[in-house]
């Protein structure tokens, strides 16, 4: 059967392994998995969420309220906006979806930074856009302004911090780029770790409400998934000007997430307390995997996420490591697929973090035994 031409071009994504595949391929008892390979928040979702979805599974048969007229007033009120200026999607992903159908077509260009989010590729094939890559990993800024003055873009994607490899541009060097650019551009500004990002380091710090005053032209996306602990539930949102999101309103299908989501998300709002926690664990337990790497002389990318990229040189392959870790209950990204020999684990806590120091301690012998048979 023939289908859609552009779909041609267009790759599967490749989700993290779920645990229950490593119960079924490696038999590893399910207590005893750790998964590190999506980004999830290690230390679950806030009781009190918890307590409140409990209590509303009984609604399950009710449709959601599809204006979403609570989860948008508190996030324009965490925003200091207006809720016309948003737009709920399923996961974040979903409103790059949106965003993307919104702008592209066949004759479409996409700016991306050659290391970044696979989805915005793989939403820019569907639309049969072509996708433009600067030649470097990480964000870089010059490559960015140099590609499109020489090709233009009808968006640009700028990843702040970058997935999968954690770096992130400061806010001013962005806003110095965004000035040079076409309104007629969409510049999709994906926020998805910018509660990391802020926390360590003010000078990455995107407002979302002083982004789009400023430059009419942007979106920024947020998501539920990563600090908010409700990677399960699909909760994401665009931020931008009424007559953008307006325009998405046209793409979004009815009632796009579901009740519970809505109300997780609602609840997720009002404990901010749990999200800092979390946050600066992240970050003080994210220096023990620096100081493992530099212990075994790896390098890795600073990282304002909550995650990190330790790359293996010519040491090791990381596809090997992703592999005899996998075999020992612990799911990391391997990023052979990039074009990278290095690996992505996201932190996780203290219990966890220690045991994957172990594993791959373990590991590196086992590799090395193997090498001189
Ligand atoms: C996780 C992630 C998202 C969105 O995740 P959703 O679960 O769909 O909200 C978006 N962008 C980046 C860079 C991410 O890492």
């Amino acid at each position: 059967m023939k289908f859609n031409k552009v779909l041609d071009n267009c790759k599967i994504y490749e989700a993290g392994k779920p645990i229950e595949l490593v119960v079924r391929d490696y038999g590893v008892d399910p207590k005893d998995i750790i998964k590190l390979a999506s980004n999830e928040n290690p230390y679950g979702t806030s009781p009190k969420v918890v307590e409140k979805i409990a209590n509303l599974s009984k609604n399950m048969f009710m449709y959601p309220d599809d204006s979403m007229y609570e989860l948008k007033e508190a996030l324009a009120k965490k925003f200091n906006l207006t809720s016309e200026n948003f737009i709920i999607g399923s996961g974040s992903d979903q409103v790059i979806d949106f965003l993307v159908k919104a702008k592209c077509d066949e004759n479409s260009k996409i700016l991306v930074s050659k290391t970044t989010f696979a989805m915005y590729e793989i939403y820019g094939r569907q639309a049969g856009a072509t996708i433009l890559k600067t030649k470097d990993d990480e964000h870089n800024l010059s490559q960015f302004e140099e590609l499109y003055k020489k090709e233009g873009a009808d968006i640009i994607f700028l990843c702040l911090p970058n997935n999968p490899l954690g770096e992130c541009l400061d806010k001013d060097e962005v806003y110095k780029f965004l000035a040079k650019i076409d309104k007629e551009t969409l510049v999709i500004v994906d926020g998805a770790y910018q509660e990391y990002a802020k926390y360590k380091d003010v000078k990455k710090a995107i407002d979302p409400a002083d982004l789009i005053e400023h430059f009419p032209n942007t979106v920024y996306l947020g998501t539920f998934s990563k600090a908010y602990a409700l990677g399960g539930m699909r909760v994401g949102y665009g931020i931008g000007q009424i007559n953008i999101i307006k325009t998405m309103y046209k793409l979004r299908p009815p009632f796009n997430i579901s009740t519970l989501s809505l109300a997780a998300a609602i609840e997720a709002l009002k404990d901010e307390e749990f999200v800092q926690e979390c946050i600066a664990l992240n970050f003080s337990e994210m220096k023990r995997y620096e100081e493992y790497a530099k212990k075994r002389g790896f390098s890795y990318i600073e990282s304002f996420t909550n995650f990190i990229t330790i790359k293996f040189d010519s040491d090791y392959i990381s596809s090997e490591v992703a592999q005899k870790l996998l075999e020992k209950g612990i799911i990391v990204r391997d990023l052979t697929g990039y074009g990278l020999n290095a690996i992505r684990i996201t932190i996780g806590s203290r219990e966890q973090n220690t045991k994957v120091f172990n594993t791959l301690d373990e590991v590196f012998k086992d590799l090395q035994k193997q090498e001189n048979i």
